[in-house]
């Protein structure tokens, strides 16, 4: 991979200016105060804020947060993250309410080596969004040079993701290299044979990744809501399960790309079915076509866990989006708990490299308790899907091509 890292920078008294995602979960209830319910994504950052002040630069961190359109929405500013992200980083963290123009412009005079400084939501104007290039300069005042942490915002090429890196030195952040760094050792150079498992709800969703991987893939497991449309398209009677008849066709075409692309492919052996989707709902296993019609297809059977975890024994690589069920009510976990287990074991014992991401899938990962198991897990979301359709993403593109000049 051809982009520089901090490694590669000279650090001492200069400005960096420094993308991060902050984008998170505020508490809003009543008395809560926006206290951040959930800080992973501040502690994401914390690497790459050490690494800038040991090397005595004075770091400016540059976020959006939700979705303000281009106006200033008090409710989206970024002011409570200064606290919370103090608190993880055991260092003060000054805030400007702006991130251009003169209030930004002070604060980051007013800064020594070694401070940190966040400034206001970038979306609150609308050059942030457009990539507007007077928008990035503007920016682009406050910094000498430019650190992209931000991976799972480099699908977008926004101001602050992709516009900034060309107008100033740029170079990946910590949280930004490893992930690209466990990405390529999945998919991009894997130890084969790699192993791939797609699950989730929709196929029409995942039509890209499902095209992508099974040319890059050696094995191919499908499971979840969209296996039922791939059973469906077999002439399989799937009841009243969750189907997207109308993707049949197309779900016959990745068969026929995995099978030119010598991508072996595992649909469901057996599965579990119940006559409601809720939780605690008596659930049976089935073969296939042993569907009743009033009966959903609502997590994978025994058998198909069984395959799936030998499959896993066999392969030096996985890389895992979308849960094999209903896994958020019970039983209809079960599959994907049992599946996730088994992936983490064999990860912990060093015998495959298990990378894993999107955000019902790490919920679910978390849900069976061994997501810490796992060699890698992205919490990027949309950037790690697009990342997984094999396309380029605009903030990475831009880290490297600077670099190519
Ligand atoms: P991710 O967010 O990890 O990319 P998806 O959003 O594609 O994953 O899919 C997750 C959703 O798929 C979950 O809400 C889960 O309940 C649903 N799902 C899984 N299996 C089935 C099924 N058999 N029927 C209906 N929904 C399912
Ligand atoms: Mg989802």
């Amino acid at each position: 991979m051809t982009f520089k890292t901090l490694d590669d920078a000279d650090l001492n008294g200069k400005r960096a200016l420094v993308r991060v995602d902050f984008n998170v979960p505020l508490r809003r209830e009543e008395g809560a105060d926006g206290q951040v319910r959930d800080d992973t994504r501040l502690r994401a950052a914390v690497p790459t804020i050490e690494k800038l002040r040991a090397g005595g630069a004075k770091v400016i961190l540059l976020a959006h947060f939700d979705r303000p359109k281009g106006k200033f929405v008090p409710e989206m500013s970024l002011a409570p993250i200064a606290p919370a992200l103090a608190k993880v980083l055991g260092h003060p963290v000054a805030f400007a309410g702006d991130c251009v123009g003169k209030e930004a412009a002070e604060a980051v005079a007013a800064l020594k080596p070694g401070d940190v400084l966040l400034l206001e939501n970038v979306r609150f104007y609308p050059g942030e969004e457009k990539n507007d290039p007077a928008f990035a300069r503007a920016l682009a005042e406050s910094g000498d040079l430019y650190v992209n942490d931000a991976f799972s915002a480099a699908h977008r090429a926004h101001a602050s993701t992709e516009g900034l890196a060309h107008l100033l030195p740029a170079y990946a952040g910590e949280q930004m290299r490893l992930e690209l760094t466990a990405l390529d050792k999945a998919l991009g150079h894997p130890q084969r044979p790699v192993l791939g498992i797609v699950g989730g709800s929709k196929v029409s969703s995942k039509l890209d990744l499902l095209r992508n991987l099974v040319t890059k893939l050696d094995k191919l497991a499908i499971g979840g809501g969209m296996a039922n449309t791939f059973l469906y398209a077999q002439g399989h009677d799937v009841g009243a399960s969750y189907c997207e008849k109308e993707m049949a066709e197309t779900a016959r075409e990745i068969i026929r790309l995995a099978g030119q692309n010598n991508c072996k492919l595992f649909l469901p052996l057996d599965i579990v079915v119940a006559e409601k989707m809720a939780p605690g709902a008596p659930a049976r296993v089935r073969g296939l076509g042993e569907v009743d019609e009033d009966e959903r297809i609502l997590d994978a059977g025994p058998e198909t866990v069984e395959r799936l975890c030998r499959a896993m024994a066999n392969s030096n690589t996985l890389i895992w989006n979308g849960p094999l069920g209903v896994f958020e009510m019970p039983p209809f976990d079960k599959g994907t708990v049992e599946a996730a287990r088994c992936a983490g074991n064999l990860a912990a014992e060093g015998k495959l490299v298990a990378v894993a991401g999107g955000g019902d899938t790490v919920a679910a990962l978390n849900h069976a308790g061994c997501a810490d198991q796992f060699t890698f897990v992205s919490t990027a979301g949309g950037a790690f899907l697009e990342w997984m359709e094999g396309k380029e993403l605009p903030g990475v593109a831009a880290l490297s091509k600077q670099n190519r000049r």
